[in-house]
């Protein structure tokens, strides 16, 4: 059935047969590899939901924001997490995303956002408190879960896992164009140093720092298009079908 489903290249059958098994694939890396992108197509290639655990997170630094506390009071974001709640209505592409009820939409993608996320994401209190939440989402299988613990974390049970990595050149290069296309662009040199300061929080904290699983698939995305990613991809979850 493997050599059939890629060498037919039939999507319906790729779909059905995805559907039969209702995976968990999960997509680690750091900012900037491609996994936004890559885990949409592939999620929409398999029929399966997409679970961005990034935007979690940064509906959380959402509500941080609002509510005028320092993120770098770990205390007080702490506190906060009794009066919040956080929830996703997951689709193959674009989720809801709820902070008290409100739907918050893009307004999580601003830099501001992102450097507040990367602090509060190192709090071992927010970890836990956006695991089930995470779960939820992922109860009945078929789902591409992108992030930076999910498949040392959140899944350790998923059938399949990658872990997307670049050069750090080439993915602040990605930032900058996207930031860009959003009409949000800065200097070239402060993106990659964004990026550089995220990942080194990201890979030194104590609790599920960003690491890829030892039963990951490494893929090095740096000189390679998003289709041949996916394909790639795809061509590796056809072996486990
Ligand atoms: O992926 P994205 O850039 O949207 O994530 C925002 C921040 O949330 C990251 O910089 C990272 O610190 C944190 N994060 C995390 N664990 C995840 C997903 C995101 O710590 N699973």
């Amino acid at each position: 059935m493997t050599r059939t489903i890629i060498h037919s290249r039939r999507r319906d059958e790729l779909k059905e047969w995805a559907s039969t098994w209702a995976l968990i694939v999960t997509i680690d890396g750091p900012a900037g590899a491609g996994k936004s992108t890559v885990a949409k197509l592939l999620a929409s290639r398999l029929g399966y939901l997409y679970l961005d655990s990034g935007a979690l997170y940064r509906a959380l630094a959402w509500k941080v924001r609002a509510a005028g506390v320092d993120p770098a009071d770990q205390r007080t974001v702490g506190s906060l997490l009794a009066t919040t709640s956080v929830a996703m209505e997951p689709s193959s592409d674009r989720a809801r995303l709820l902070v008290d009820g409100q739907d918050i939409g893009e307004q999580i993608r601003t830099p501001e956002i992102s450097r507040i996320a990367s602090v509060v994401s190192g709090y071992p209190e927010v970890r836990e408190w956006l695991l089930p939440v995470q779960r939820q989402v992922g109860a009945s299988g078929g789902i591409v879960a992108e992030g930076r613990d999910l498949g040392t974390k959140v899944f350790p049970e998923a059938q399949v896992k990658f872990f997307l990595d670049a050069d750090v050149h080439i993915r602040a290069q990605r930032r900058h164009r996207e930031a860009a296309a959003a009409g949000q662009a800065g200097e070239l040199e402060q993106t990659q140093r964004d990026i550089q300061v995220r990942d080194t929080r990201d890979r030194a904290r104590i609790q599920a720092p960003l690491l890829a699983a030892p039963d990951a698939c490494v893929i090095d995305t740096s000189r390679m298009s998003v289709e041949a990613v996916v394909e790639d991809m795809v061509a590796r979850i056809a072996t486990k079908l």
